[in-house]
């Protein structure tokens, strides 16, 4: 499907699995409790002995005018408060600059892709992104996820223009739409054993399967570490 004028990526355009009051629960066939314990038993950790190491993270400037939706510390966030296993056997993560390899007139050239998952290095490629995003046209999928982690689409002049409201929307709609479903893609290749050859589509869906149960923990996560505070003022407040 074509995002702003690109074949799409890998990532949103395939979307439609996400939504911000309720990411679908991952079936039980995607639960991960061996990857669990081999990543348990690998890992290397910090001297702390609890927080593990972490991939490289390489930060290049954003093209100009665009930011990058998530930075380093907010992305070592991210993968800490993730299940390890999708986090074992990650070489790096690299933030670049959005490629645009034809120009086209008025229009912003993004999605082509997002980001990506190299299997040779096991390396995830995130693009910076503006925002402002002025599109020939805009899928489905990509509606769903834009729409439903606060971006504003409105139609003028024939174009379809997708404003974001602040950095932190366009960086949740980056972390749940494409981090998460890179990860994913890690994952599935991560512990890819025997597994048959498997079409593109079915690579997608997966990578979202997993990027929906990332999206899910992360927010069961922040539920609890709310309650948490919650509990600790309330006790503050009593003594
Ligand atoms: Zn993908």
């Amino acid at each position: 499907m074509a995002v702003g004028g690109f074949a799409g990526g890998c990532v949103a355009d395939m979307g439609g699995t996400i939504s911000i009051v309720e990411a679908p629960k991952v079936s039980r066939s995607y639960h991960t409790d061996k990857e669990s314990v081999t990543a348990k038993r690998n890992l290397k950790r910090e001297e702390c002995g609890c927080c593990v190491v972490l991939p490289r993270i390489i930060q290049r400037k954003p093209r100009p005018g665009d930011i990058h939706p998530v930075d380093k510390k907010a992305l070592r966030g991210i993968l800490r408060s993730s299940p390890e296993e999708y986090v074992y056997g990650l070489d790096r993560i690299e933030f670049k600059p959005r490629e645009a390899p034809r120009s086209e007139e008025g229009y912003t050239l993004i999605g082509a892709p997002f980001g990506f998952y190299m299997r040779v290095d096991k390396s995830i490629t995130l693009f910076s992104l503006p925002m402002t995003w002025v599109l020939r046209e805009i899928s489905p999928g990509l509606t769903y996820t834009v729409t439903g982690w606060g971006g504003n689409i409105q139609e003028e002049n024939g174009k379809i223009i997708v404003e974001w409201p602040s950095e932190n929307h366009l960086g949740l709609w980056f972390t749940c739409t494409v981090i998460h479903h890179e990860l994913g893609h890690h994952y599935r290749h991560q512990y890819r054993r025997k597994r048959k050859h498997a079409y593109w589509t079915e690579e997608e869906m997966v990578a979202n399967l997993h990027g929906s149960r990332l999206t899910r923990e992360m927010f069961q996560n922040l539920g609890k570490q709310k309650r948490a505070r919650e509990e600790q003022i309330k006790e503050g407040r009593k003594k």
